[in-house]
Formats: C-alpha cells, structure tokens, sequence
C-alpha cells in the first residue's frame, strides 16, 4: 500500500466543518485537504445539500489525524455539556428527586433551598 493514498478521515456535513477540520489537523502538522474542493470543481452541479464533505489525509498520517480529531470531538462535546442539567432537581440532604419550587422534600421532610 502507498502511505501517500489519500483516506477519509472525516466526513463533515458542509464545507465550512470541513475547512475547521483542516484547521484542526494542520495544526497538529497533519497535512488535509477538502475533497469536495476538487469535486466542486469538476462536478459542479451535485446538489451541495446531497453530498457530504470528506476530509483526506495521507495514509501515514491517518491514525494520527483520527487521535487529533477524536480529542477535537471530545473537547467540542464537553463545550456543549456545560450547561446544567435543571430539569430534574433533587433533595440536597437525602438525594431524591423533588419538584422545582417544592417547600421541602417530601421523602425526608428538609426544607428545600431555591434560592441558588
Ligand atoms: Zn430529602
């Protein structure tokens, strides 16, 4: 195999993602490139919303582009769990669940506190 054939190592949804994730990767000095880039050029008339954007590395820097990109990932999905989970509140003395705004818990009996 020739380790400079190109491989998908990701397929974004739209060439926006798709620049970032070269950002990404030649950030870590990982050479990528879009191919739709090329494709728009030679098969302008693919509806854009019917085809995804793959980006390619060289087959040497594959394993290495999949470690960036799921360290990416995890980082991008730990910005967007950072918002609490205020749906279900619960009993800070005994730990059962407790409706919002509820006097006091109803398993232990503690007033609740809704001020913070
Ligand atoms: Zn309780």
């Amino acid at each position: 195999m020739n380790p400079e054939d190109p491989l998908t190592v990701y397929e974004a949804w739209d060439p926006r993602q798709a620049h970032l994730i070269c950002q990404v990767l030649a950030n870590a000095d990982i050479e990528a490139r879009v191919a739709s880039d090329a494709l728009e050029m030679g098969l302008g008339d693919i509806p854009f919303q019917h085809t995804t954007c793959p980006v390619m590395v060289r087959r040497v820097d594959f394993e290495r582009a999949r470690a960036v990109l799921a360290e990416f990932e995890t980082r991008l999905a730990g910005g967007a769990g950072e918002t609490p989970e205020e749906s279900q509140p619960y009993c800070y003395h005994c730990g059962e669940s407790v409706a919002v705004g509820d006097p006091q818990c109803p398993k232990c009996g503690q007033e609740l506190d809704w001020t913070v």
